[in-house]
């Protein structure tokens, strides 16, 4: 574990630091889970959302003006369906947070689970809910739960989400309680988020517990009030995972497409700064268009992307660590 003044140090890392920060990185991974990526299969179930996020064109006040979808449970088996023939046991269903979409979702997952014999892995990404609803999720056969704190200062926070983050925190600890494996994750480059932010986000998924913590680099999105600013530097963000991988060995750390997004290449950098997790797009293609998340134009992660990307890096694919 490094401490506090040198993960400052380490995040700073430029030239030659920065590529010795990589390589352990690299070594870490390799050690506690072999030169191998994880496979998740994304189905994204819904572009409406309640909350009113300064950097998402899902945000409450486009509701009107966006094409809303919301999936039925027989429209997400049909992706699932999908997934599993691409040999992926991990199936991640993510959307808006809207009660709405538990509907659907609570219909699909024991289809799921009886899709796969039992043996998958159902990992959910969507959003706060009551520590009820969360077990009503897990007992229906809900695995994990992706829960990003996004930034850990409660400012800044509140400034770009309109929410608290005690509340996120809150839900995060019910999902641990519950036993879910919980991903959290940040965003780097954000305005006004200082470096000692940043080392709290780090030290925020330690004192948490967490199983997996992703970094995304701040894109500018169309149709928000942050599209004039600039992207965040890919390197930045590296530089976190990098050390996430250096202080918890253990963590599953995504290459996120936010990476590609915002650099060509980027999420093959992703692999090479220790992460060891990739997420194929599997929405019908009607869907993915109206899925925003970073405008129409974001990077879509196709199968073979992926394949190209982990065989380039000499790594192998491989399923759940958590079945
Ligand atoms: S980032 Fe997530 S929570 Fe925020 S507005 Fe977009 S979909 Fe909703």
């Amino acid at each position: 574990m490094l401490t506090p003044p040198e993960i400052r140090q380490a995040l700073l890392a430029t030239g030659e630091s920065q590529q010795e920060l990589f390589a352990e990185a690299r070594r870490l991974r390799d050690e506690h889970f072999g030169p191998q990526v994880v496979l998740r299969g994304v189905v994204e179930i819904t572009n409406v959302c309640r909350v009113n996020c300064e950097y998402c064109p899902m945000r409450k006040d486009n509701t009107r003006e966006n094409d809303r979808f919301f999936m039925s449970s027989e429209a997400i088996l049909s992706c699932v369906n999908s997934i599993r023939e691409a040999g992926i046991d991990i199936i991640l269903l993510q959307g808006g947070e809207t009660p709405r979409s538990l509907v659907a979702v609570k219909e699909a997952i024991p289809a799921i689970r009886e899709l796969y014999d039992g043996k998958v892995e159902i990992l959910l990404n969507l959003g706060n809910f009551s520590r009820q609803q969360y077990e009503e999720l897990r007992e229906l056969g809900a695995t994990s739960y992706i829960l990003k704190h996004e930034t850990s200062d409660p400012e800044l926070h509140m400034r770009l989400r309109h929410e608290s983050l005690d509340e996120r925190l809150r839900c995060m600890k019910d999902l641990l309680a519950l036993g879910y494996k919980v991903g959290t994750g940040l965003i780097s480059g954000l305005p006004d988020q200082s470096l000692d932010s940043i080392v709290d986000d780090v030290l925020l998924a330690g004192d948490l517990g967490v199983h997996m913590c992703s970094v995304s680099p701040f894109v500018p999105a169309p149709n928000t009030p942050m599209s004039v600013l600039p992207a965040a530097p890919v390197g930045m963000a590296l530089n976190i995972m990098a050390v996430l991988r250096i202080c918890y060995p253990h963590l599953l750390i995504p290459s996120v497409s936010a990476l590609e997004k915002n650099e060509e290449g980027g999420q093959s950098s992703g692999l090479g700064a220790g992460a060891n997790v990739l997420t194929v797009n599997f929405t019908n293609e009607a869907d993915r268009d109206r899925y925003l998340i970073y405008g129409s134009k974001r990077y879509v992660v196709g199968l073979q992307h992926v394949k190209d990307i982990v065989h380039r890096a000499g790594l192998s694919t491989r399923g759940s660590v958590f079945i």
